[in-house]
């Protein structure tokens, strides 16, 4: 029997569990502390994995379509411009690294849209504070929040979500020894309406930075500067800051950024969580996207993982308690599908960082070296790896 749920964040992966959660007939709210829903003006690229859970989720292929343009991962060039990593046209490694160029706000938007025509109630304005996450077979889990008052609070539900990203106070409070850490690294991002930078992914790398651009949606570019700063770093002009580091790099980046308005840019510091969770369930809660396990950005699968977990959440555990699985055995085994994967991916984020964007000055040289001997089938192979998931059958 299906039952009632709240999910801890309107982000990519709340939405994605609760759009999950109501296509299996569940009873479903979303608790968000923004006074509105939205995303940060920026791009994300979506593998093919990413676009397998969307259609785990309903949406068909005319639906992704209109998301944003379809794209490739082209390669990998240094600082100035010179290739260190061609990917070439063959039909099986563009099939690997095929993507969507999508701007954020656009799938975040899809998303809601879906949510709510399935009946999903959105409370804005909704802090979460603590959460007591009850037992599968016994107490419900109850959610403790503030509202635009900040008066205090509470629901009670047969399962709680928690998607509210790598500072998640669900996580502070189930998992109170499992704190997010600063990775020494701040991203600049910003999508440039007008302005088209190729036709696919291109990324470069330098010391201690990487910078890259994508055509997404409405003829616009989305590009990253993702560079080594202290944290919490000021800056009065973001983008004459970006200006300023990626100064001397290849002539495409500097074409870019000079096409930049201001008001474009946006930056954030990246946290991770080392180590990750030791399980994805307690009680009766189920622990989604960055609250679970916040990656490095290296890979570019935070987004997509966040989707996957939003179906898992939907068929492993939602439609198996439906179906008539204790709650329990549902939540063990989303942990197994969900755990040994995010935690792998999360360790191979850090190796592609150390060996890529993190590389300081001293290795660039034997690294490219290294790089411009790897056959297009060893990228196709890891590619297929990482982004060949497909969602898991119904129950
Ligand atoms: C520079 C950079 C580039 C990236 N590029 C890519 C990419 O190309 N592809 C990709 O797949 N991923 C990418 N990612 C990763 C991706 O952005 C994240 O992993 C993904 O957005 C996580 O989604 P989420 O829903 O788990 O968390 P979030 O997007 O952080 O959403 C959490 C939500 O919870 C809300 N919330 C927080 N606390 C509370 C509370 N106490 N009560 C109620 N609500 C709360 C927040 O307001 C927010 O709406 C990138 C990340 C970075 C930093």
């Amino acid at each position: 029997m299906a039952g009632t749920a709240v999910v801890v964040g309107g982000g990519i992966g709340g939405l994605a569990s609760a759009v999950a959660l109501a296509e299996a007939g569940w009873g479903t709210t979303v608790l968000e502390r923004a006074g509105e829903l939205g995303e940060v003006g920026a791009g994300v690229a979506l593998t093919p994995n990413a676009v397998a859970a969307l259609g785990g989720l309903g949406f068909d292929d005319d639906a992704v379509a209109g998301l944003g343009p379809r794209t490739w991962a082209t390669g990998t060039w240094d600082w100035h411009g010179r290739p260190i990593l061609r990917l070439p046209g063959d039909p099986g490694l563009r099939a690997a690294t095929a993507l969507r160029g999508v701007h954020r706000a656009r799938l975040h938007g899809a998303l809601l849209d879906r949510a709510r025509a399935l009946g999903v109630e959105v409370v804005t304005d909704a802090r979460v504070t603590t959460v007591a996450g009850g037992a599968p077979d016994g107490e419900r889990a109850v959610v403790h929040h503030t509202d635009g008052a900040e008066t205090a609070q509470a629901r009670d539900a047969d399962l709680v979500v928690g998607a509210d990203g790598v500072r998640s106070a669900v996580r502070a409070a189930l998992f109170p020894a499992r704190r997010p850490v600063y990775s020494g690294y701040s991203s600049w991002r910003a999508v440039v309406p007008g302005l088209s930078a190729g036709p696919g992914l291109l990324q470069y790398w330098g010391p201690h930075a990487e910078f890259g651009t994508m055509p997404v949606s409405g003829g616009a570019t989305y590009w990253y500067g993702y560079v080594r700063m202290p944290e919490g770093t000021r800056l009065d002009d973001e983008l004459g800051a970006a200006d300023d580091r990626f100064r001397g790099w290849a002539e495409e980046v500097r074409r870019v950024i000079s096409a930049t308005p201001s008001e474009a840019v946006v930056r954030h510091d990246v946290l991770h969580l080392p180590g990750g969770l030791p399980r994805y369930a307690r009680g009766r809660v189920v622990m989604v996207g960055d609250a679970a396990h916040a990656t490095l950005p290296t890979m570019g699968q935070g987004a997509a993982t966040a989707l996957e977990d939003g179906v898992c959440v939907g068929r492993i555990v939602a439609a198996g308690v439906a179906a008539g699985q204790p709650l329990g055995a549902a939540l063990a085994a989303y942990d197994a599908a969900r755990r040994p994967r995010c935690r792998a991916l999360a360790r191979a984020s850090v190796s592609s960082g150390r060996f890529g964007s993190h590389l300081g000055p001293r290795w660039q040289g034997l690294r490219n070296a290294v790089m411009r001997r790897v056959p297009s089938s060893a990228v196709t192979r890891g590619a297929r790896a990482v982004m060949g998931w497909t969602p898991p059958a119904l129950p």
